[in-house]
């Protein structure tokens, strides 16, 4: 029997499913197997009782298996629980076949001894086992079968009414233990269904706090990021870069723009030039940021001095050179430029410093780049 009737049985849910199944079904009760041991070596004290000869080799051949069932269940538990069901399959049909071999044994001298001691086996696979479906029918009936082969068989030539007794007795066992793990299969599918379920919807929240928290992080007006992204993320991005630069760029007299122009068209000269301001500060080392109203970020890791002062240069002349709607308009940005290598210096300072530089391009006439410390002439 497989997964078909509750799970859609896609390779891969069957896979996940069967993971389920070893680590949260076996693993977790794998200790339980081991009560079949203390409930077989119980019988010792029946040997007491019935067995004459060879008494003590008996009970060392019973505790030298017990002792050996153990080391291997915990093997398979602490190193290959994969095959856990495989090691409990084979540890109670062995109990039960030396059960009922001795049994047979005892049969063949006349005596009862053991004749019903499998059942115990059949009722612990029907209650304790946790096995998937098709193990547990397939040992259940196994053990069956071994009863008609080595009990029934033999009891029907010597009490006819005994042995249908017996077998009665048997196969009603053997139903209830097979109805049981047909109960517990489909118990442990529906709570793999639950589980599942419950995962998914931690995953979804997951995403939509990715989501929510990257949409936090970001300018609804000019798409760049913002300045919580900043507070968020530029420990991080300090301590992973041996240099960090800083440029500080406002756009210049941009009160007269909005007080000429209106909010409005106020709005456009932002948006467009963090468009342009994001063309040049893009990609894997560099991230633009809206630092307030018309100030930005441009946060570039490990390029050198010269680079960076380029850097600032080429972007305040492609501000000059944008186009707009109003002919006579010219809109410029001045812009201060700050490196700091951050493991020489534990202070960080970067942002205050390329506003310090900032407020100097802004004291020189606007429009222009200086870079922190200024060079004195
Ligand atoms: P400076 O050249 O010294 O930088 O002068 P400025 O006029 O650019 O700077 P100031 O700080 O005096 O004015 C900035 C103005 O930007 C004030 C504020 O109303 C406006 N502002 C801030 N955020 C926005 C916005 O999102 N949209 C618009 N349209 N205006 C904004
Ligand atoms: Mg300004
Ligand atoms: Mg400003």
């Amino acid at each position: 029997m497989n997964i078909k009737p509750l799970i859609a049985a896609t390779p891969f849910t069957q896979l996940r499913f069967r993971h389920y199944q070893i680590h949260h079904l076996l693993l977790p009760y794998a200790l339980y197997t081991l009560s079949v041991i203390p409930i077989y070596l119980f019988f010792i004290v029946s040997d007491f009782h019935h067995i004459d000869v060879d008494l003590w080799l008996v009970i060392t051949v019973k505790i030298l298996l017990s002792l050996g069932c153990v080391l291997i269940l915990l093997l398979l538990r602490n190193r290959a629980p994969q095959y856990l069901e495989l090691g409990e399959f084979v540890l109670v049909f062995s109990v039960f076949a030396s059960l009922t071999y001795v049994a047979q044994l005892a049969m063949i001298f006349g005596d009862e001894h053991y004749q019903s001691a499998g059942l115990l086996a059949l009722v612990y696979v029907g209650s304790l086992s946790r096995m998937a479906f098709n193990k547990a029918f397939m040992l259940l009936t196994l053990m069956l079968l071994t009863h008609l082969a080595l009990i029934s068989s033999v009891k029907l030539s010597q009490d006819f009414a005994n042995a249908v007794d017996n077998l009665t007795l048997f196969i009603a066992v053997y139903f209830v233990a097979v109805i049981g793990c047909l109960r517990r299969w489909s118990e442990s599918q529906k709570s793999f269904l639950k589980f599942t379920k419950i995962r998914n919807q931690q995953l979804a929240l997951r995403k939509n706090q990715q989501f929510l928290s990257k949409q936090n992080q970001t300018d609804p007006l000019t798409g760049l990021k913002n300045r919580l992204f900043l507070s968020a993320n530029l420990e991080r991005i300090s301590s992973s870069a041996n240099t960090l630069t800083v440029l500080m760029i406002d756009i210049d007299n941009f009160k007269q723009i909005n007080d000429t122009y209106g909010h409005p068209f106020g709005d456009e000269v932002i948006l467009r030039v963090a468009d342009t301001i994001g063309q040049y500060c893009h990609g894997r080392n560099k991230i633009a940021v809206r630092y307030g109203g018309e100030e930005f970020l441009c946060l570039v890791i490990d390029e050198t001095a010269n680079n960076t002062a380029e850097l600032a240069e080429t972007i305040c002349h492609a501000i000059t050179q944008i186009t707009w709607p109003i002919k006579q308009l010219i809109v410029t940005v001045s812009i201060g430029v700050s490196t700091n290598t951050l493991h020489k210096s534990g202070d960080f300072k970067l942002i205050e410093q390329a506003d310090e530089a900032l407020y100097q391009a802004k004291n020189d006439g606007k429009n222009r780049v200086v870079v922190y410390p200024r060079q004195q002439l």
